[in-house]
């Protein structure tokens, strides 16, 4: 098959990261016997430095135009940059959320992987942890709290502040019907979080995903109050396979599981609209502190890469041999900086991509 990537390279360490991730979607077109045709698309900072602005027509159509978008991570030292002189629209995170309005990506994958070599990581109990965890976070990106009418006035002599939090059956079936296929490909369980003993919008939450669930008579839905989803991922993570929230509730509970796994640099993420189409990206930013130094973790970006070929191409056996050889190259001992411990070999991010990609095997 012959795929469309569109790549943002972007700043910091972002092309150092991408090009490990290139050698290894190569690896995998070679052995599998598909093409990836790349074109560049330039957003954020490098985009600047091109075009003035952040992102760029061009860009848009070149991400509409490709069956999914690898990226980087974009932005540089807020200190000590230029672009964080430029007015905010014309930062490099302004295109990053232009982008990601443009092609419409409502629902955000946050995977929190504990992986059994890097457990000492993890600041929880090691019996909690033993054999390691497997959590999907998917959370509603643009509706809810962050995007509903707010205001501040002075009432009855004092000032108050008004945030709505809104969501139509809509907004919630789309991002449901996402979490149960994307169980399909995992452990076949959803637990949908919400606060449905107080809010309204958590009812319909609540109601609509029950009405999608009849359609996936395979994967099981259980409910979860998000204080409860709270203390849970640090009593009991290994329970969890994918979690389905609104956007508030998401971007907490998300930042919580990452940290739980204690490796930034391990972490993938991915925003998808309601096509096939997705955009996937590490979690972690640009790291200038360490940018071109050979340094970096490549190891979040090829998952990304992996998660791309599952989620936007479909090819299940291609990101299984992925994430088997990123396992692999860990019990091999090999880490970089980020992820060093005693008795283990440091690798740059150069080599760390290279041991990837000689491990990687058709099953
Ligand atoms: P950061 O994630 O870039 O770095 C935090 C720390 O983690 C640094 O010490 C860094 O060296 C380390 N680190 C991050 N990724 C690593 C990797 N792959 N390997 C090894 N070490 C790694 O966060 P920050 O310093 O707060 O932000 C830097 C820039 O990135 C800012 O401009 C910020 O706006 C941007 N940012 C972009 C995105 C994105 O593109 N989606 C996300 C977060 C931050």
């Amino acid at each position: 098959m012959e795929y469309k990537i569109g790549v943002i390279p972007g700043d910091g360490i972002g092309p150092e990261i991408v090009a490990q991730a290139r050698k290894v979607l190569d690896r995998v077109a070679s052995l599998y016997g598909h093409t990836f045709a790349y074109r560049e698309l330039l957003l954020g900072g490098a985009c600047i430095d091109r075009h003035g602005v952040p992102i760029t027509d061009e860009t848009v159509e070149g991400a509409r135009a490709s069956d999914a978008v690898l990226m980087g991570s974009i932005g540089g030292d807020a200190k000590t940059s230029p672009w964080y002189k430029l007015e905010p629209k014309k930062r490099p995170e302004a295109g990053l959320l232009s982008i990601r309005k443009a092609l419409g990506l409502f629902a955000n994958l946050r995977p929190a992987v504990l992986y059994p070599e890097l457990a000492g990581a993890c600041p929880l109990k090691p019996s909690l942890t033993e054999g390691g965890f497997d959590i999907l976070i998917l959370r509603e990106l643009t509706g809810g709290l962050y995007f509903g009418d707010r205001h501040t006035a002075v009432e009855n002599g004092l000032r108050t502040a008004v945030d709505t939090l809104t969501y139509n059956e809509e907004e919630i079936r789309r991002i449901a019907v996402k979490a149960f296929e994307i169980a399909r490909k995992r452990k076949h369980s959803v637990i949908s979080v919400d606060k449905a003993n107080v809010l309204d919008s958590s009812r319909l939450w609540r109601a609509v995903t029950e009405e999608v669930a009849k359609d996936y008579p395979d994967v099981t839905l259980s409910h979860m109050l998000v204080d409860n989803c709270a203390m849970q991922l640090v009593r009991d993570p290994k329970q969890f396979d994918v979690i389905l929230t609104e956007n508030m509730f998401g971007d907490i509970l998300s930042d919580e599981a990452s940290m739980i796994t204690g490796s930034i640099g391990m972490l993938a993420s991915a925003s998808l609209n309601d096509t096939s189409f997705g955009l996937y990206e590490p979690s972690h930013g640009s790291a200038p502190d360490i940018a071109g130094q050979d340094k970096a973790n490549p190891i979040a970006t090829i998952l990304s890469a992996s998660m791309m070929l599952r989620y936007s191409l479909d090819r299940q056996e291609e990101a299984d041999a992925i994430d088997r050889a990123v396992s692999q190259v860990l019990e091999d001992g090999y880490r970089t900086g980020d992820i060093m411990t005693e008795g283990c070999q440091l690798v740059g991010t150069k080599e760390m991509g290279d041991r990837i990609v000689e491990r990687i095997r058709k099953d």
